[in-house]
């Protein structure tokens, strides 16, 4: 059964009634730009055709209730019982109510069926997609008339201030404001975004996700500790962020900080920087190889700059590139995930098979791949 009406049937299922209307938002795989977020860089993401589905009506008694078709669970709070937590994955949706009032939009109850096909946990934002497309069904059910960008701000406070996660815009932005055919890139500081083709198809190219299913219980302090990095190096360079360093200084600026571990982590920064920029330029020139060697490159930064990756995800890559892949890298946060590799169409499922026989030799589980394209952002169902 599709989504919209795996949703459709729970809906009424729950309330024996029609929804008002089925809202879709999709999950992101960033293309480029790693850890540059929180250093007011840029990032390049675009829209998974994998998304969470939601049917949605309102209700007039204050009671919000909600059914996860994935999860078999269902839900049940009120407006004035909502308070900060991390409960439950209930928490990303209660959240959404939470932060439109909070922001001074009047916004009522509602019963809401949820399913998604966006992995779980495998840094393509699930989180963003649940979250992105409850605003959008809120939004459009009351008439609030909140611009992309602000809705994508008000998923974002969801996450952090709600649910309590401390993550950057990027994925509410790339989930709210994507479009088809196009990756989204963010200036993270000015928050001004341009839609850059990536039209795929017409090159005869594709994205080949390798989900590795390596996931690293010390992600989050790994993450914090390259943060603090970041956050020092800018302080000792006298910057307000990494950001504000050029690939052009680098050299001259790196001997001003005192060891080489903060000198690679602004390394990786800046020119993690530049290779987003050069990558939207080679997209708006057509010059794929080119994205496909700054993808290899920008990979190369994690695995030695950053010390983000591991071998499950090194793998993955090196056979991409062994199979005829024009580039390929790790995207998300570090220490496993998935792998990200630009290739031909003709070559999408010998790279599949390559990686999947690698990882099998090596006494590791098989991977998740499939193909991906640039898809649509958050929107409602005809
Ligand atoms: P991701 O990288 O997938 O965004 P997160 O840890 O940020 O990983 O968010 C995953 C959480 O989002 C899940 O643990 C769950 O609480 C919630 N979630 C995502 N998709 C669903 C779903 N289809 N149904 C219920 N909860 C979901
Ligand atoms: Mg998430």
């Amino acid at each position: 059964m599709t989504l919209d009406l795996a949703v459709l049937e729970a809906y009424h299922d729950l309330t024996g009634a029609a929804p008002e209307g089925i809202w879709r938002a999709p999950g992101r795989i960033n293309l480029i730009g790693e850890h540059t977020d929180y250093n007011d860089g840029f990032v390049m993401p675009f829209a998974l055709p994998q998304a969470a589905y939601l049917a949605a009506g309102r209700r007039d008694d204050g009671v919000i209730r909600i059914v996860s078709v994935d999860l078999g669970e269902t839900f049940e709070t009120s407006l004035h019982e909502l308070r900060p937590n991390h409960d439950g994955w209930h928490a990303y949706l209660a959240g959404v109510f939470w932060a439109l009032r909070e922001a001074g939009h009047d916004v009522g109850g509602a019963d809401l069926a949820l399913a998604s096909d966006v992995p779980i946990g495998a840094g393509l934002s699930s989180s963003a997609a649940i979250e992105c497309v409850l605003v959008e069904a809120l939004n459009d059910l009351h008439g609030l008339g909140i611009a992309p960008m602000a809705r994508a701000k008000l998923a974002r406070i969801t996450e952090n201030a709600y649910v309590g996660a401390p993550t950057g815009l990027m994925d509410q932005a790339a989930s709210t404001l994507c479009t088809e055919g196009h990756a989204l890139f963010l200036d993270c500081r000015s928050l001004q975004v341009q839609q850059v083709p990536l039209d795929l198809a017409a090159h005869g190219q594709a994205i080949l996700v390798i989900d590795t299913l390596t996931r690293h219980s010390h992600a989050g302090g790994e993450y914090a500790t390259r943060r603090a990095d970041c956050e020092q190096a800018a302080r000792l360079l006298g910057v307000a962020a990494l950001r504000d360093v050029s690939v052009d200084e680098l050299n001259r600026r790196l001997p001003e900080l005192p060891d080489e571990r903060l000198a690679r982590r602004t390394r990786h920064v800046v020119t993690e920087n530049q290779r987003v920029l050069s990558a939207c330029a080679a997209l708006r020139a057509d010059d794929l190889p080119r994205l496909g060697q700054l993808m290899t490159a920008s990979h190369a930064s994690m695995r030695d700059d950053y010390e983000i990756t591991e071998p499950s995800v090194d793998l993955a890559v090196e056979t991409a590139l062994a199979n005829g892949a024009l580039g390929a890298r790790m995207t998300g946060g570090g220490f496993g995930g998935c792998v990200l590799a630009l290739a031909p169409l003709d070559r999408v499922e010998a790279i599949a098979t390559a990686v999947t026989t690698a990882f099998s030799e090596s006494g590791r589980n098989v991977p998740a791949t499939f193909v991906v394209l640039p898809a649509a952002g958050a929107g409602r169902l005809a």
